[in-house]
């Protein structure tokens, strides 16, 4: 058995308990996990600060070495909020060390008047040093560790483990796995490949990346370990193309018939963008090239998809097959259903709606239809993806808003035809092409990069919460010339029910500030019934509230022209991407609209930098950039697609364009001459294309 495959319990030190933290806390259960949990950071154990030395300006990076004897000890507060201080000095200053966990047991290692050495993140209060829950070794121990590197990796974890495994701990496990595999590490990449692309060898790299020999071996590990992520989902990607594009005959749409001429001449309420015109082309090509198509379309808020969307649907029609879209939220569905009934208006489609809310004996109507072939065109939500739903012909499928889908939710629509559909996926939030041709696979991208003309761009400012009263101020006028607002208060998993709170409370000061008759106020959020939440967002669209209070809810596509002002509370609690869409839901009408973002007046050097962002640019491209250079890809990865099936540890696409590169034409090359991997010394390289397959998010084909 491969050393690497031992659950990681068996290494010493670990233990049935720590190694039950490890598997629930961060996904590791096997030495393999544990050696590809790799630090995040590195920082020099060897570089000791004097306490004077320090500050808010030079301690940016979180973690510093400190050391001094410690001059006093004491407990404060109360139940929750005990705590235990202990204050060390050096002949510079005096800094606080804070422990509000496992009190009693840190409690009896220090002796007054003893030297420690100090390790953790410096925090500043008062400009006076602390640390949190730092690691603590008296100066004498710390001279007896063997250093194996001056570079020590620094690991994320998650409170419950940090606490009872600090870095030190983890440091220490992996030590003891390199006792265990060191000249056990098999490398699945032939000699012959290594030495073509320059690489050093799979257990250099695994070593290197947790303990850096030198900062030219960590270069050289990180870079092999990125290769592998981005050439494993090369080899898939490449395969999959290859197997679409010869093995599949897609949906012939040859013909461009009467539905779509007479809705393109007589019901299309404003002439097509170029932007538009363009898309609708390549959608054209690809529906008549042979192969199924899978497209992604990308286009800010605003740049109207929908109307997209509805052509290539209609053109499905025409050419005899069913076609559906598919939105991630019951409200937007319901929109995208009556927008579009608006839109065609009597030129014969026959057009249903299906979600989760529709009523049994509805239900049942639509269903029958859809499989007699006797609804043509079908809006809906995740209901879509039910077993049940069962088309006669489904030729052309639309997923609106991608990034709120999981990948297996959508790779079940394939299963509801016998020939894969053709796919049109699209998106508002701007993805660099590159790291779309990671995350994505095998799509082919279609950008809408012109807005409709006659928007003016929206004025984006940032206030402080103490500029509540300008705020309402400017609210009034606004009304007062007949515009709505709207005011969206965050909503995050871990903090739901203080962000209801929050909401409740806004709301409540909403209504007293703006009292009736004059104005009228709706809300709506996740925590209301559907009936109750529709019924608000009926009143603000047909203009009977001034006046919406909401939580991120309303995110994507409501669409409500007459609204001018979108106020977002604690914004620095969104992600751009996210603060960004929400701007996008005003802009819509001739008049001009204003997005006001408030904060706290603290803040962080980032949510800073967005704020200032959202105020210089309204260019989704760029604040997408942007977004990636604050944020790794990791995170931005777990953004766009709930239900990953693909991870990367490691490598950044944007950032890693060039490593990507190569990897992808060494995937190519390599496929060339061995497309099935079958020669002996690539065989184990399947091992790494399993660990990156992306099948159940791209290949289509597979299921029917
Ligand atoms: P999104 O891309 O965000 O989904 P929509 O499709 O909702 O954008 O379109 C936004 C608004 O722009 C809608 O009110 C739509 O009717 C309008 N619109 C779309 N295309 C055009 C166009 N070519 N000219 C004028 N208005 C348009
Ligand atoms: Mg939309």
């Amino acid at each position: 058995m491969n050393p690497l495959d031992n659950s990681i319990k068996f290494v010493s030190g670990v233990g049935e308990v720590r190694a039950k933290l490890l598997g629930k806390e961060i996904g590791v259960h096997t030495v393999r996990d544990m050696l590809y949990h790799f630090p995040f950071r590195y920082i020099d154990r060897t570089k000791v600060y004097t306490i004077g030395e320090l500050n808010e300006a030079n301690t940016q990076s979180g973690y510093i070495q400190i050391r001094g004897r410690v001059t006093g000890k004491n407990f404060f507060g109360e139940g929750r909020n005990r705590r235990f201080v202990v204050y060390i000095s050096d002949n510079t200053g005096r800094a606080e060390l804070i422990w509000f966990r496992g009190i009693k047991w840190v409690e009896n290692k220090f002796e007054l008047g003893r030297e420690y050495m100090v390790f953790g993140r410096a925090s500043f209060f008062r400009s006076e040093l602390s640390l949190v829950h730092p690691e603590v070794e008296p100066v004498e121990v710390a001279a007896t560790r063997k250093v194996q590197c001056s570079m020590q990796g620094i690991y994320s974890t998650t409170e419950k483990l940090s606490s009872a495994l600090g870095t030190k701990g983890m440091y220490n496990i992996l030590a003891k796995i390199w006792e265990n595999v060191k000249g056990k590490v098999e490398d699945y990449m032939p000699d012959y490949l290594r030495n073509k692309y320059g690489l050093i060898t799979l257990e250099q790299a695994l070593y290197n990346i947790h303990f850096p020999q030198s900062p030219m071996m960590l270069k050289q590990a990180q870079y092999r370990l990125k290769f592998d992520e981005l050439f494993g989902i090369q080899l898939n990607i490449q395969s999959l193309r290859t197997a679409r594009v010869t093995a599949h005959a897609g949906f012939h749409f040859g013909r461009v018939g009467n539905y779509f001429n007479t809705f393109y001449n007589t019901r299309l309420p404003f002439p097509l963008t170029g932007a538009q015109k363009r898309v609708i082309k390549e959608i054209r090509t690809d529906t008549v090239s042979g192969c199924q198509m899978n497209r992604l379309l990308q286009g800010d808020v605003g740049s109207g998809k929908t109307v997209v969307a509805l052509l290539s649907m209609i053109l499905a029609v025409d050419n005899g097959y069913q076609a559906c879209m598919m939105a991630p939220t019951e409200i937007l569905a319901r929109q995208h259903y009556a927008t579009i009934v608006k839109m065609v208006g009597d030129i014969g489609l026959r057009i249903g709606v299906l979600t989760g809310t529709t009523k049994t004996k509805e239900r049942r109507q639509t269903l029958a239809a859809l499989a007699a072939g006797e609804i043509d065109i079908l809006v809906g939500t995740h209901a879509l993806l039910e077993e049940r739903v069962q088309f006669s012909n489904l030729g052309f499928v639309v997923i609106d808003e991608q990034h709120r889908f999981g990948v297996e939710q959508r790779a079940r629509l394939w299963t509801k035809n016998n020939n894969p559909p053709h796919i049109l996926v699209m998106t508002a939030t701007p993805i660099p092409r590159t790291l779309a041709m990671t995350l994505y696979g095998d799509l082919d991208v279609s950008i809408i990069d012109e807005l409709p003309p006659g928007r003016q761009p929206i004025r984006t400012l940032h206030y402080y919460d103490s500029a509540r009263l300008r705020l309402f101020g400017f609210m009034r006028e606004q009304i007062a010339q007949g515009r709505q607002i709207y005011i969206v208060y965050p909503l995050i998993k871990e903090s739901e029910k203080a962000d209801y709170a929050n909401l409740e409370q806004g709301f409540a000061a909403i209504v007293q500030d703006f009292p009736l008759p004059k104005y009228r106020v709706s809300a709506c959020h996740g925590k209301m019934k559907p009936e109750d939440k529709e019924e608000s967002m009926r009143q603000f669209k047909c203009g009977e509230a001034d006046i919406l209070v909401a939580t991120s809810v309303i995110e994507v596509g409501v669409d409500v022209p007459n609204a001018t002002v979108m106020v977002i509370e604690s914004a620095e609690r969104f992600g751009l991407a996210q603060l960004h869409q929400l701007r996008g839901r005003v802009g819509r009408g001739a008049n001009q609209s204003y997005c006001i973002l408030m904060s706290d007046e603290k803040l962080s050097k980032e949510s800073r930098t967005r704020l200032e962002a959202m105020c210089e640019t309204t260019d989704g491209f760029r604040l997408a950039e942007l977004d990636l250079q604050l944020r790794g890809a990791g995170d931005i990865h777990g953004t766009l697609q709930s239900g990953d099936a693909v991870s990367l540890k490691i490598a950044n696409p944007t950032l890693d364009n060039q490593v990507l590169q190569v990897a992808q034409q060494a995937a190519i090359a390599l496929l060339a001459i061995d497309p099935t991997l079958a020669e002996p010394q690539h065989y184990p390289l399947r091992e790494l294309k399993a660990r990156f397959s992306t099948e159940k998010d791209i290949d289509f084909s597979k299921i029917s």
